[in-house]
């Protein structure tokens, strides 16, 4: 049977209408959730990121706000637009777009945000509370993971799962949140012995890698839930043939476009797994529509929580 499909397009919108009913009642009440991003230069995909972050506040009625310095900016520079927005009680959100130029010592900058403020939920502090089960702000990639198994209804606790990837922004936090969710979790990575063995052990399998279609029916328990995070750009007709041949959709798309875009899981899983979320309109979707999500939450967090308190 083939698997079921987990439509992160749908989730995502139910997400951003829950979302923008809170913020409409927090603004009703003269608490409007504001985000501040800084794009700093002009990266082509960073710039693409930014627009859909600040058009999903538009809609949501979150207040938000572009800061973009140049290319040129230092980290002086950075820290002074960081330590204003801080400071600033309409701002409840501070997202510095990645990546920042060479000359920029980005730790630094992201150190700086205050914790309360960083929806993405990277500052060390926000790290250690996910750890510890403490309210913060957790990424938002993997807290988009576990919306949609836990509004598809997929069981987590006592569960086998698997995470390819141990970066900081998507494979650690997911496997954390598995982890506090009671899952049994295993993490991949390169240097990782056996990896198909590894992963055939998984009821929940998390692809983080960056890889085009890596991830092959050989990976793959029947039934498992695969949750396929990668975002990998094919533009090489031989690459396409191997993955889509026969697919009339995504040929079009090919013919059109030069590229499609392809998960780290190979399209055959689909037959194999018992769900899966597709690449486009998986995890992707609910990047942002948490980040809306993370927003209102700090919002809430700075007025309400005492153990959010400033550092
Ligand atoms: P990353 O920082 O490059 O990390 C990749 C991880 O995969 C590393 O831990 C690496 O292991 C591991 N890896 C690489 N090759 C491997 C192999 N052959 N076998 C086993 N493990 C291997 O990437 P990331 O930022 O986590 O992103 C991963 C993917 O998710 C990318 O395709 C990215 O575009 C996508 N992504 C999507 C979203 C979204 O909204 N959908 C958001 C963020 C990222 P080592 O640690 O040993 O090097």
């Amino acid at each position: 049977m083939p698997a079921l499909i987990l439509n992160g397009t749908k989730i995502a919108s139910e997400i951003r209408a829950e979302v923008a009913a809170e913020v409409k009642a927090m603004t009703a009440a003269g608490a409007r959730p504001g985000l501040a991003v800084v794009l700093v230069g002009h990266n082509a995909a960073s710039e693409v990121y930014v627009r859909g972050k600040v058009k999903a506040c538009e809609e949501i009625g979150i207040y938000s706000e572009k800061h973009s310095p140049p290319e040129t900016a230092s980290t002086r520079e950075l820290l002074k637009i960081v330590s204003d927005l801080n400071r600033r009680d309409n701002i409840d959100g501070i997202l510095v777009q990645l990546p920042l130029p060479k000359q920029v010592d980005a730790q630094q900058v992201l150190l700086a945000v205050d914790p309360a403020k960083d929806v993405d939920g990277f500052h060390p502090m926000n790290v250690g509370f996910l750890s510890t089960q403490r309210p913060g702000l957790v990424p938002c990639t993997p807290a988009g993971i576990m919306e949609i198994l836990k509004r598809s209804k997929i069981p987590i606790a006592g569960q086998e799962a698997v995470v390819v990837g141990r970066s900081d922004i998507v494979g650690k936090p997911t496997a954390m949140l598995l982890t506090n969710a009671n899952a049994t979790v295993t993490i991949c990575h390169s240097k990782t012995r056996d990896l198909p063995g590894v992963c055939l052990r998984a009821d929940i399998l998390v692809a983080a890698i960056g890889r085009a279609g890596m991830i092959t029916r050989e990976f793959v328990k029947p039934g498992a839930t695969v949750i396929d995070v990668g975002m990998n750009s094919i533009t090489d007709r031989a690459e396409f043939e191997r993955f889509f041949a026969g697919n009339a959709k995504r040929e079009a798309a090919f013919q059109t476009k030069g590229s499609v875009l392809i998960g780290d899981v190979h399209p055959e899983v689909a037959e194999v797994a018992g769900a899966i979320t597709p690449v486009p309109g998986g995890v992707g979707p609910l990047t942002i529509a948490m980040l809306m999500s993370n927003t209102v939450r700090a919002a809430k967090l700075r007025r309400g929580a005492a153990e959010f308190s400033r550092v």
